[in-house]
């Protein structure tokens, strides 16, 4: 195993090579980088952006131009883009700064440099030390159906209905008809809380001109593959590692899960979470299993040196799951947004519009709730003291 020649040392400290120079990101949580770029992410939509020329502000190529500048082309290549190509399943390049990550372009601006910003965001950490900070992406210990589960016990039964796909909601004098395969409901308020383009759909003839907004948010897919190996397995440390794009395999990303989220994996076993798919290899989507699982055991041998075969394997495919916010997102948002202000107690929730990380479908479903209920007369508020609406 050789070290990458980086040019930031606190960088390399962290990361190792493998033969053929796929990137293994050991202990990445501890560098220099990362701590700015988590902190770039964690906090994605609370500053306001101001940083660069007009003609420059929507483009996250500009973001990948300031990671270049401050610490070199091999940590844009090997880091960042592979990073935010993970995170987002898109092309950096097309992704808008200042819906994804208006943070980072805050501090360069503020700061000059993303190395000060740390130092003095790491001040303002220390100052508020014991307040949690609010994560982009984040899970739970017994895995995601924990929270259906619990928010579904706490509901009276008799008002859920699942399996039910809606054809089109259409507007009523007081409220809206939602209508199924089964008929009509009238409710008084509705949250579209679909992804986007299925949102459109549903609004297509009674908000003709939201529905062609939304229709315009394009979403990648992702195809996740768990194996499961003998403990004794030779792996590197490390929680995984990103696949740079120069490196031209079809693997995304490998999370060693056993030693990110020890109670995942049984004492005696090793689990590997590998992602593919994004923006780049829609086409993923169409392989079958045995294609997918020969791609990713032959892609693990180049990288890993990982011959053995898993104990179990399960392929997940996710089809146009992962929301991207394109060059002219927020403009788009801001467009439904006030075309929504004609369709009252209809509201938006989800991925598609200002966060994909559960975290912030967390909180834009609060908002659009919140916001319902007031235009319900629910809360002691009026409408107008009621949280803005998501878009
Ligand atoms: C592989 C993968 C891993 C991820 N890992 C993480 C992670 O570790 N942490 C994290 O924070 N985020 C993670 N994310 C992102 C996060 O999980 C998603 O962005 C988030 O779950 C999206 O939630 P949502 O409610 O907006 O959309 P969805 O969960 O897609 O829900 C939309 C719902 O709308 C329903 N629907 C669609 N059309 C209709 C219709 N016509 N009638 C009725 N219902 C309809 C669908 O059936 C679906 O249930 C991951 C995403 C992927 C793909």
């Amino acid at each position: 195993m050789f070290p990458l020649i980086l040019k930031t040392t606190r960088v390399l400290a962290t990361i190792l090579a493998v033969p053929n120079a796929a990137l293994i990101a050991a202990g990445l949580a501890q560098s220099a980088f990362d701590a700015s770029l988590n902190h770039a992410l964690s906090d994605c939509s609370a500053s306001a952006y101001s940083g660069f020329s007009q003609n420059n502000r929507n483009v996250l190529r500009e973001m990948i131009r300031i990671v270049e500048r401050h610490y070199g082309k091999e940590i844009v290549e090997r880091l960042a883009d592979p990073l935010l190509s993970g995170v987002y399943g898109g092309e950096a390049s097309q992704l808008s700064v200042r819906a994804v990550l208006p943070r980072f372009a805050d501090m360069e601006a503020k700061y000059g440099s993303l190395g000060r910003a740390m130092l003095a965001q790491k001040k303002v950490t220390a100052k508020n030390a014991g307040t949690p900070t609010r994560p982009i992406f984040s899970s739970l210990r017994d895995g995601m159906s924990r929270l259906v589960e619990v928010l579904s016990s706490r509901l009276n039964p008799e008002r859920i209905r699942t399996n039910i796909p809606i054809k089109e909601i259409q507007r009523r004098e007081y409220g809206w008809l939602v209508n199924t395969a089964a008929g009509g409901s009238s409710f008084d308020a509705v949250i579209l809380a679909t992804p986007a383009p299925a949102a459109a759909q549903l609004i297509r003839h009674s908000a003709p001109a939201v529905a062609q907004e939304l229709a315009e948010i394009r979403y990648t897919s992702s195809i996740t593959v768990g194996l499961v190996y003998d403990a004794s397995v030779q792996l590197p440390d490390g929680f995984g590692f990103l696949v740079p794009r120069t490196e031209n395999k079809r693997l995304l990303a490998c999370t060693f899960v056993h030693n990110k989220f020890p109670h995942r994996a049984p004492e005696n076993r090793s689990l590997l979470r590998c992602f593919l798919g994004g923006s780049r290899d829609e086409a993923a989507l169409t392989l079958s299993t045995e294609e997918i699982l020969s791609i990713v055991r032959r892609e693990l041998d180049e990288i890993l040196d990982l011959t053995d075969a898993p104990l179990a394997a399960r392929v997940y495919k996710w089809p146009s799951s992962m929301a991207q916010y394109s060059v002219g997102h927020l403009d788009r948002l801001e467009r439904i947004r006030h075309l929504l202000q004609e369709t009252p107690r209809l509201t938006l929730a989800g991925n598609g519009y200002r966060g994909i990380g559960v975290p912030d479908c967390v909180r834009t479903g609060r908002e659009a709730a919140t916001q319902m209920l007031g235009y319900l007369g629910f809360l002691t508020e009026t409408p107008a003291s009621v949280p803005a609406p998501l878009v």
